[in-house]
């Protein structure tokens, strides 16, 4: 059973603005650009914010160009 991860108000400027969305996430690694579809993470509108849940870090993790080397070298 895991916790809730509910955010309220933005870390970064305070703004109970901020509310959870669906978006894919385009990320850079090493140079490399690559896109995590549907990620749910936390968008505060007034200053950019982007929280990102437990859940959601595995999810870009699954996808990242990192990740994948590592796994490949563990298959090898
Ligand atoms: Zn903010």
């Amino acid at each position: 059973m895991s916790v809730k991860f509910q955010v309220k108000f933005c870390p970064t400027c305070g703004s109970d603005k901020i509310k959870r969305v669906v978006r894919d996430v385009t990320r850079t690694y090493k140079g490399q650009t690559y896109t995590v579809p549907k990620v749910g993470f936390y968008d505060c509108p007034i200053c950019g914010e982007k929280v990102y849940d437990h859940e959601a870090m595995l999810k870009i993790k699954a996808y990242s160009p990192a990740y994948r080397k590592t796994e490949e070298l563990v298959k090898a």
